[in-house]
């Protein structure tokens, strides 16, 4: 069985010499073109999947996940990494803008450069898809990276790292330094020139406070309490099948995964049923094609607990499980019914197998419960109509919405990820994950002497005039 691993060493110290390398890689990375670093990352990207099998193992090793999940994992991290790499240079090379009347006699182009050397922090719950959605488009638009993986899971970022000095010989373009949160505060002070932050929402303001200091910008991606809600006229049974591959998978340890259900009132009865089945019907375990696995962490177990715990205590119904579900390091599926709004399981992260499922009179009462959470990561949306998809999608304050299914953009690269409110701000993945490590410089290039030229200090009455009379035609009646 998959143990939980012995804290790693705190590396603080090692933090300043690792930037220190990566600041003198930047400049050969950054040097090696859009090309060079294209076949850098995708020699990675090969050894990454050539070796899935022993990196899936050792995400097992250190989060108790079933195999195929890890494996999965590492199947989306890699499309990913993948789509970066090929599309960097279309995103984020010089290109022409038009320069606008005023401007007309300038050429005027826009480029993102990088930024320099990126930290990135991340969780245990995806240990490889979550930081190399941060990793992957921090390389790819030509930065160094430095990587704290959590306390939880050093030996996949070791693992990482070594992988890519191996691939990528020459300097230290990307280095992983492990150890608790007193080495992830390190990385917040060291002077990095961005910092992509993934975890728990009161992490994240730590890390912003502590970057704050040396006006370090961040990426903040961080928890969520997402909502799926069931239209009358959605198909039922996927509803269902998504709402406890969403809620119970991974042993609910998905930021974007479900962890609260609005029916509308008249299938209420009828969704409860089939998900409740479903819940009977899965168990956690060791084995390697368990449902789900453990509870990554003792802390996080606790969490689970007290949110049933209060949610009964209120007057919610546990219509699966209950109290005796957490028998750690398990948590069997819980469903939780009518559960009253100010509940902790309705307004915190909960980050376990439960599912929390109220009937709402309406599909706007629905949206309104949905949107009435602090956090802002992802929704998820069934209905037979595409009419009310794309309404309550619009609608929805989220960063991502599935329709018909939960968690469709993770497979979807060129989709941007990132959250809303108490989820955090900020953007991994697809062409503004790419921007969100870069820096937009603009250059104009004077083609000829304007006809009306402002811009001197012995400006004509005559030229001003004339501007202005242009100026009102053009925008004092458009
Ligand atoms: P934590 O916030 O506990 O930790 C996240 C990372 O921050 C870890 O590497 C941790 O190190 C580090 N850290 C802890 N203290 C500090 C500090 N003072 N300064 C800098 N870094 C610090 O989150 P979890 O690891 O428990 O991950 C679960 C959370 O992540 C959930 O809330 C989940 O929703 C969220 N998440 C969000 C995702 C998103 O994309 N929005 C994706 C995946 C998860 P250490 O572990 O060593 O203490």
């Amino acid at each position: 069985m998959p143990t939980e691993t012995a804290k790693p060493p705190t590396e603080t110290d090692a933090v300043p010499v690792a930037i220190a390398a990566a600041r003198a890689a930047a400049g050969w990375w950054a040097g090696l073109g859009w090309d060079g670093r294209r076949r850098a990352l995708l020699a990675w990207k090969r050894t990454l999947a050539g070796r899935v099998e022993e990196l899936a193992g050792q995400i097992r090793a250190e989060t108790g996940k079933p195999h195929g999940d890890a494996v999965l994992e590492v199947m989306l991290a890699v499309e990913h990494l993948d789509w970066a790499a090929r599309h960097a240079r279309g995103v984020l090379r010089r290109r022409r803008v038009p320069a606008g009347l005023l401007a007309a006699n300038q050429a005027a182009s826009v480029g993102y450069e990088p930024l320099g050397v990126i930290g990135v922090i991340g969780p245990w719950n995806y240990p490889v898809y979550t930081p190399l959605g941060s990793i992957s488009y921090a390389l790819a638009a030509g930065n160094a990276v430095v990587f704290k993986p959590s306390e939880h899971t050093p030996g996949v970022g070791r693992w990482l790292a070594e992988r890519w000095a191996e691939a990528v010989p020459g300097p230290a373009v990307f280095q992983a330094v492990t150890g608790d949160g007193e080495t992830g505060a390190a990385l917040c002070r060291a002077g990095v020139d961005k910092l992509a932050f993934t975890g728990s929402t009161a992490t994240g303001r730590t890390v912003m406070a502590a970057c704050a200091v040396t006006l370090t910008p961040v990426v903040i991606e961080a928890g969520g309490k997402d909502a799926l809600i069931v239209a009358a006229d959605a198909d039922l049974d996927a509803a269902a099948r998504a709402a406890a591959f969403g809620g119970f998978g991974n042993a609910g340890q998905t930021c974007a995964g479900v962890e609260r259900v609005y029916v509308e009132r008249s299938v209420y009865e009828p969704f409860l049923d089939r998900l409740a089945e479903l819940a009977r019907a899965t168990r956690p375990g060791e084995e390697p094609d368990a449902r789900y696995g453990r509870m990554t962490t003792p802390a996080q177990t606790a969490v689970v607990a007290a949110h049933i715990e209060d949610a009964l205590a209120r007057g919610g119904r546990a219509v699966v499980g209950g109290p005796a579900a957490v028998r750690p390091p398990f948590v069997d599926p819980v469903v939780l019914a009518e559960v009253p709004e100010d509940s902790l399981a309705v307004t915190a992260e909960t980050f376990g197998p439960t599912v929390v499922v109220n009937p709402v009179r309406d599909l706007d009462e629905a949206v309104e419960r949905a949107n009435a959470s602090r956090y802002g990561l992802a929704a998820s949306v069934f209905t037979g109509s595409r009419r009310t998809a794309a309404d309550l999608a619009a609608r929805l304050r989220a960063g991502a919405v599935s329709v018909n299914a939960v968690l469709g953009f993770a497979a979807a690269p060129a989709l941007p990820f990132g959250g809303v409110g108490d989820s955090g701000f900020g953007r991994v993945h697809g062409a503004d994950g790419l921007r969100e490590f870069s820096r937009p410089k603009s250059v104009t290039r004077q083609r000829f002497a304007a006809p009306i030229d402002l811009l001197r200090l012995d400006r004509r009455p005559a030229a001003l005039a004339r501007a202005t009379r242009l100026f009102r035609l053009r925008h004092a009646r458009g």
